[in-house]
């Protein structure tokens, strides 16, 4: 059986890197279907569109997209091609894994997840000034809303995802005890949700502030982190720099209608077209969506053979300290594949 996906190769280093991890998703033996769309500049230069009805059109059909860094055009009145899809498909969760893989860094035992709920929060866009005198933009007032039914569907998403993915524990993070009703409904009905896996899944809740301290104390101890919107954006970033930043950082964002992964780093144009680029992160979300579509083994298999390739092997790309090429990591990993 082959899986269809809507395949956006991106901009900048996207080209390279799409083509690294489709070379070492294929080696893996799962089929693939892959339908080719192009979204961000290199749809703007084509259409004038950053994110074209066929593109949208394609994922919509197929659930499932793997797709490299966007460059969002400055200054030019263009939608943002995230936050478009985001809203398009409700991706409601932002999946970021951190898990140490180079030895010799600041920690060696990071094997955390944090679940991120992507659309609701202060992220909303309910915000006005409101004057006072003679200055219009005296005050600055801005609503976060968080949703019962927002709240349960990222808390038993981020449980879920602990008990597919074997994870024993899953951590609440909040501020309810200052923000008492926006973050306090979130910290209620996630003690709500932890109630129906108890004996299955340990749940501890943590204060936003503690929480990125105990980080970047003692990493080690979290599992999965469940979290809004704000604090969620702000922890995720921290936590891929817990295990050296962007060139291994996976990503993936969840949604009713759709799936789409991705690698958290941009399009780093000042490294485009010269063949350096790290395409560890976008062949990492390509094991995430194996894990989505079911292959959690192949997922597995591939995770392993990143890790083989750059620890046993020494074959690193240049961010990395290494100096191998985005094509020759990509055939070194698909060595260590077969
Ligand atoms: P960036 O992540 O593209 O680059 C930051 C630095 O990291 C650069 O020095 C770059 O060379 C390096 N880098 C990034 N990925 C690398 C890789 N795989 N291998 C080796 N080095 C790598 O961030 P930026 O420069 O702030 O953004 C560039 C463009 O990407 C912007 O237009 C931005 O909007 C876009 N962007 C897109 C996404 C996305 O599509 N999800 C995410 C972030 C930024």
């Amino acid at each position: 059986m082959s899986h269809p996906v809507t395949l956006i190769a991106g901009d900048g280093i996207g080209p390279e890197i799409s083509d690294a991890a489709v070379r070492v998703l294929e080696a893996t033996g799962v089929g693939f279907e892959w339908d080719r769309q192009v979204a961000g500049m290199a749809a703007v230069e084509r259409s004038g569109d950053p994110l074209p009805e066929e593109a949208l059109a394609s994922i919509r059909q197929r659930r499932v997209a793997l797709k490299g860094p966007l460059t969002t055009p400055v200054g030019t009145g263009f939608r943002s091609v995230n936050v478009a899809l985001r809203k398009e498909f409700k991706l409601f969760a932002n999946v970021r894994p951190s898990r140490t893989m180079v030895p010799g860094g600041r920690f060696e035992n990071v094997n955390l997840v944090l679940v991120r709920e992507n659309l609701e929060g202060l992220y909303v866009g309910v915000e006005h000034f409101v004057g006072v005198g003679d200055d219009p933009r005296a005050v600055a007032e801005s609503l976060a809303i968080v949703t019962r039914p927002g709240c349960d569907r990222i808390i038993r998403y981020a449980f879920e995802y602990a008990v597919t993915q074997g994870r024993k524990k899953v951590t609440i993070v909040h501020k309810a005890n200052i923000l008492k009703m926006v973050s306090g409904l979130f910290l209620e009905v996630g003690r709500e949700v932890a109630k129906a896996y108890a004996g299955r899944i340990e749940c501890n809740d943590l204060i936003i502030d503690n929480t990125a301290m105990q980080l970047v104390l003692r990493p080690e101890q979290f599992e999965v982190l469940v979290t809004t919107n704000m604090f969620g954006d702000i922890l995720s970033d921290l936590s891929s720099g817990l295990v050296g930043g962007l060139g291994l950082a996976p990503g993936a964002n969840i949604g009713e209608d759709a799936a789409i992964f991705e690698a958290v780093h941009g399009s780093a144009p000042d490294i485009a077209g010269k063949g350096v680029a790290n395409p560890a992160a976008l062949i990492l979300a390509g094991a995430m969506m194996l894990d989505h579509l079911g292959e959690r083994a192949v997922g597995d298999r591939v995770r392993a053979a990143v890790r083989t390739t750059i620890v046993e092997d020494g074959v690193r790309t240049r961010d990395l300290g290494g100096s191998a090429g985005t094509k020759e990591f990509g055939d070194a990993v698909i060595r260590r594949l077969s």
